[in-house]
């Protein structure tokens, strides 16, 4: 009985990690953070970083390629090994499937979306022709998009994780993601 809950269990947690490892991982390593400056400082806008936006998007939906990989080992555990292992793993990955395409229904949007990266643009441009003081320096902070320069708010948009090593290590950082799923953690009050 003892065996068949800690099958379960690791079946859950292989399940629940699986589909959120390229988040995790894929973008870490200190060569695909060239262009940008350490986590958790503000993010200068640019075209790197409205890229990584999109490549931290098309991991997240990624992911659900991830997921079909302990389906399959939950089937095969199913079928020809242990019921409980495989019923861990298929329960996890079908729950992070379901919750992933509850998006087009109305539910939570992503960490990363399209729109936000259109965003980020619009406030490039606008430094550009509009520019807000002298030296407009447009940069994401924590909790919003602000110049650097004047401090001025050009977009209320709470910064999400963007795939940069993390300065509180590989595991407590790994963990705050997927508690939050990518999402920023703080924001600004009267903020959402
Ligand atoms: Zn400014």
């Amino acid at each position: 009985m003892l065996g068949s809950i800690i099958l379960f269990i690791l079946g859950c947690f292989i399940g629940f990690i699986s589909p959120r490892l390229p988040v995790l991982i894929i973008t870490r390593a200190k060569g695909f953070n060239y262009h940008f400056s350490q986590h958790p400082e503000p993010i200068s806008l640019s075209p790197h970083l409205t890229q990584r936006l999109m490549h931290m998007r098309t991991f997240y939906w990624l992911g659900i390629g991830f997921a079909l990989i302990p389906i399959a080992a939950g089937y095969t555990s199913l079928v020809w090994g242990s019921a409980s292992l495989g019923f861990g793993l298929w329960l996890s990955s079908g729950w992070s499937i379901i919750s992933k395409l509850q998006t087009f229904i109305g539910g939570n949007h992503p960490a990363w979306t399209y729109d936000m990266a259109v965003r980020l643009q619009v406030v490039m441009n606008n430094s550009k022709q509009d520019p807000c003081c002298d030296f407009p320096e447009p940069e994401w902070q924590l909790t919003a998009v602000r110049c650097a320069s004047c401090n001025i708010t050009l977009d209320e948009m709470a910064r999400p994780d963007l795939g940069r090593k993390r300065s509180d290590g590989f595991i407590m950082g790994s963990i705050r993601i997927l508690a939050s799923d990518g999402h920023p953690i703080v924001s600004e009050p009267g903020n959402d």
